[in-house]
């Protein structure tokens, strides 16, 4: 008898597969099997200034350690970025960079500015002149920001232990390219009595519908709870929000959908960071939100990002910034960039595997006490930024 399901012929499977993951259909799936996803992963390397340069060399060796254990090709193409692209090539984001990323399936991006370039004219500062030009060119319109509290870290966080047993783990996914930072009329005009300044907060349904989608996906993969941050109570753009997010979440039913005002949630991630998984949120909302989440954790150092764009091209970056007050000390903490490798293999390169296996070896080495400087605790063994990061190499 013929069996109801005739499986495809391997070839045909793995061509199936192949142009499923070009074409992004399983960004947020779990990984396929190996032997059908390519392996070969072009990535460009923007390291940038400051502590940007040391924490990559660190989580260079995570990746190098991850790519050998999962038969994984990563190609590393290196570009100037920030202050030292400005020093070298007079520009922030220099042609040849610029062409580096189109020719990448992913950006792997350190962090740039420094107390060297702020006098600069804004425009030119290397954050306003790198990051967000990038942003444009490569339409990176949802930007993901989890936030571990590890058990072992409880005491690093501002939140009293007893309002968080076991820390927490809390995805922000921001809203990047819509609302009031690009909204038009943005102006400053005179008026009989001084100055008349306007922002405009607009938003259309495809914006945020293909913003809660990735923040529908992301719940799928974790405890499949989503909170839409808004302001419902007095914003036009926050009721769209609403009406969009609620008919999306019917694609979802294994997702539990729930509403909170803005400056209610701000209030809860201070008393009950637990409650949440994934915060969805407008661009200014989540602008905020997500920098008060990152500060419960206890330290910049661990918080990777993704910036994603449509299809499975993104830019991935730890969440702070130079850390001038301790770069070129060997003292930073890797674990931001080197969980932002973790997003970029799972979100880049459907790789949840390898993705899951960096974040257990983060897990393993903080819970035997190896520890950079700001986290360290009592009774820890103190690690440089190198040393953190081979003994996360060395625990995959
Ligand atoms: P910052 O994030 O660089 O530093 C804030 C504090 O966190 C500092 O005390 C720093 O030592 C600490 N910190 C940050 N990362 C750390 C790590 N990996 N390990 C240990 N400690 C860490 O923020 P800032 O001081 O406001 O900005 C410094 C520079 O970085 C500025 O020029 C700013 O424009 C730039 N910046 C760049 C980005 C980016 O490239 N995406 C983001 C934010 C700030």
């Amino acid at each position: 008898m013929t069996p109801p399901f005739m499986p495809l012929p391997k070839f045909l499977s793995a061509l199936f597969a192949s142009f499923a993951v070009n074409h992004g259909f399983f960004r947020f799936a779990p990984s396929l099997p190996h032997s059908t996803v390519p392996s070969l992963m072009k990535i460009a390397v923007l390291s940038g200034d400051g502590i940007g340069p040391e924490v990559m060399d660190a989580s260079l060796l995570v990746f190098r350690k991850v790519a050998e254990r999962f038969q994984l090709q990563p190609q590393f193409t290196e570009a100037l970025v920030g202050g030292i692209a400005i020093d070298r090539t007079g520009k922030a984001l220099p042609e040849e960079t610029i062409a580096t990323c189109h020719a990448s399936e992913a950006i792997l991006f350190g962090s740039v500015g420094g107390p060297k370039w702020e006098s600069l004219p804004p425009n030119e500062q290397p954050e306003r002149a790198a990051l967000l030009p990038l942003r444009k060119i490569f339409g990176l319109y949802a930007n993901l920001r989890p936030a571990i509290c590890y058990p072992e870290l409880v005491n690093a966080s501002p939140i009293k232990n007893e309002l968080m047993p076991g820390g927490f783990d809390i995805l922000v996914v921001r809203e990047l390219t819509g609302g009031i930072y690009f909204g038009q009329p943005k102006k400053t005009e005179a008026t009989p009595t001084g100055e008349r300044a306007t922002d405009t907060l607009v938003y259309e349904t495809h914006e945020i519908e293909r913003a809660a989608h990735v923040a529908f996906r992301a719940a799928l993969a974790r405890s499949k709870k989503v909170h839409l941050i808004d302001k419902a109570n007095v914003l036009e753009s926050s009721l769209l929000w609403r009406k969009t997010v609620k008919r999306i979440a019917q694609d979802y039913p294994g997702v539990q959908l729930e509403f909170m005002y803005v400056d209610n949630a701000a209030m809860q991630v201070m008393k009950n960071p637990r409650q949440f998984d994934v915060m969805l949120c407008e661009n200014m909302f989540g602008d905020i939100l997500s920098d008060e989440v990152a500060a419960a954790t206890g330290s910049l150092g661990l918080l990777p990002s993704a910036s994603l764009a449509e299809g499975s091209f993104g830019l991935y970056e730890p969440s702070g910034g130079t850390a001038p007050d301790i770069a070129g000390k060997g003292i930073a903490n890797p674990i931001a960039q080197i969980l932002s490798i973790a997003l970029m293999l799972e979100y880049s390169f459907q790789r949840l595997d390898a993705a899951q296996a960096i974040r257990a070896a983060v897990q393993r080495v903080i819970a035997s006490g190896t520890r950079t400087a700001d986290i360290w605790a009592e009774g820890c063994q103190k690690a440089g930024t190198q040393a953190m990061g081979q003994a996360i190499a060395e625990a995959i």
